[in-house]
């Protein structure tokens, strides 16, 4: 069965967005994934259609309303799809969590606007808050087309070259290697002499020699991941 993506969103023309072209848009065409969009508004029932109120305790900004948002929730079909709510406050996304959810049924996804959520709303859905950095997006919209764009990419079948997911940062917990290809010289530059020598192993004990020089470098967390306290600072 293919894979589903369900949107709650106040912006649906924002789907399928980017993810209609290049490598998604052609899984997308072909329906080895689908994504739908519901539009929140539909659930508001006062006559103004509002959606959002102001914070309880005062602030600035606006709230998105429960009540809705729940309605919205549950006009989508109860299934074992994950629930997620697009969040800077969530867990940040991974590489491992992306492989879990491409490896299911499909996904629903919440994206918040203005402040944020009532909180009730997302203990009484059960909602998983997921974000994809440490920046503040204006909306969970972008958010949720980049955790897209990540499960769908490895979706059996969507890219060309299965191979070419294999070494990828982050599959090994490591940064990946640099890449080089023609022309041999570029402004007076050279590739890797290792890289043209034919000697299949010693390129990999080069790459991986470079991804791990990489790794310390940049993101030394990276490296003590796999022990039970991960290394913060
Ligand atoms: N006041 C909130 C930010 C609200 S931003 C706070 O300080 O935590 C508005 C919406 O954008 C959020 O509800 C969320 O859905 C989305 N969003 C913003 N930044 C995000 C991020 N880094 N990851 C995922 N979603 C994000």
């Amino acid at each position: 069965m293919a894979f589903k993506a369900t949107v709650l969103t106040l912006y649906p023309e924002m789907f399928p967005g980017h993810l209609g072209a290049a490598i998604a848009g052609r899984a997308l065409e072909r329906g080895d994934w689908s994504v739908e969009s519901v539009q929140i508004r539909d659930f508001a029932i006062d006559k103004h259609r509002s959606v959002d109120d102001t914070p309880s305790g005062g602030g600035a900004g606006m709230v998105l309303k429960p009540d809705v948002l729940a309605r919205a929730i549950d006009s989508v079909a109860a299934d074992t799809r994950p629930r997620l709510l697009m969040s800077p406050r969530g867990r940040p996304l991974t590489q491992e969590r992306v492989r879990k959810i491409a490896g299911g049924e499909g996904v629903v996804i919440v994206c918040g606007r203005f402040e944020g959520v009532d909180q009730r709303v997302i203990d009484a859905r059960n909602l998983e808050e997921v974000s994809i950095g440490d920046y503040i997006l204006s909306g969970g919209e972008p958010a949720a087309l980049t955790l897209l764009d990540a499960v769908v990419r490895i979706l059996p079948g969507v890219m060309g070259n299965q191979l070419s997911g294999v070494h990828e940062s982050f599959e090994a917990g490591l940064l990946e290697h640099p890449h080089y290809t023609r022309p041999q010289v570029f402004e007076g530059r050279e590739i890797p002499a290792v890289l043209t020598s034919g000697d299949h192993a010693a390129v990999e004990k080069w790459r991986l020699a470079e991804a791990v020089k990489l790794t310390a470098e940049r993101r030394p967390d990276l490296l003590s991941a796999d022990e039970d306290q991960p290394v913060r600072k």
